[in-house]
């Protein structure tokens, strides 16, 4: 952290863009491009990676470049292989920040660090609007916003989602069917951050949508390490004398 510029790196599976039209109409150059794009401001670096590269993009001095690495992810989770998982997580203990979009709540990765639980929900496309409420006004997450972020179209996701209980809950998302959902999620694994953001399904724009852009953002600022030392574990020396008091003079 000599720099104070952020180095964000953006992941994507990048395979919906590919095969199918309606995607690749909204996202000719993947979502991973679009995110690059709206997320580019200055005092942030930013790159990106897809599964098809080398260790899916992302090798560990691609990893030790990354203060904050975006995950979006949906039909080829399974091909995701376990070596660039447990990567990924060491250097999220180590620090680094995670941000996981939307179906990511299915990766290998946030499974792993989410624990035990199976991450699952309801959904249903059924081009409804979105409302996402801001539950936590306090939150960084949620500097610049209104009270809510309205999506004319997005897929629904509906509880129960099983994960563990978050430590801090910043949106909470409506649904026209009935459903509610909790739609941005803050969570510490070691030394690093993890933000789950829920919207984000492949056949809408809603990576475009500027609340959606200041939310990932802040996002980014929040999720970035803090520089704080690295814990040691194990045997450990006293730091005082002991047994000062019995000591022979
Ligand atoms: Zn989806």
């Amino acid at each position: 952290m000599g720099t104070n510029r952020t180095k964000v790196t953006i992941w994507n599976e990048f395979v919906h863009e590919r095969k199918n039209e309606k995607v690749r109409a909204i996202y000719p150059e993947g979502i991973h491009r679009a995110l690059a794009e709206g997320l580019a401001a200055s005092g942030r670096d930013i790159a990106t990676a897809t599964l098809d590269q080398e260790e899916h993009g992302l090798s560990e001095a691609r990893l030790n470049d990354t203060d904050v690495l975006l995950w979006w992810g949906h039909i080829a989770h399974k091909e995701v292989s376990d070596v660039v998982v447990e990567r990924v997580a060491n250097r999220v203990l180590d620090g680094m920040g995670l941000i996981v979009l939307h179906s990511g709540h299915c990766s290998k990765i946030f499974n792993k660090l989410m624990g035990t639980q199976s991450c699952r929900l309801k959904w249903r496309e059924a081009d409804e609007k979105e409302r996402l409420w801001v539950v936590d006004p306090s939150h960084p997450i949620a500097a610049g916003l209104g009270e809510y972020i309205e999506l004319e179209r997005e897929e629904m996701y509906g509880e129960h989602f099983d994960v563990p209980p978050p430590e801090e809950l910043v949106f909470l998302s409506w649904f026209p069917g009935g459903e509610v959902f909790r739609s941005g999620l803050t969570y510490r694994r070691g030394r690093g951050k993890v933000f789950y953001f829920r919207p984000g399904h492949e056949t809408y724009p809603t990576y475009y949508h500027p609340d959606i852009l200041r939310v990932l953002s802040n996002a980014i600022d929040w999720a970035a390490p803090s520089a704080t030392a690295r814990p040691t574990y194990g045997h450990s020396k006293p730091l005082e004398p002991l047994n000062a008091g019995e000591a022979k003079p």
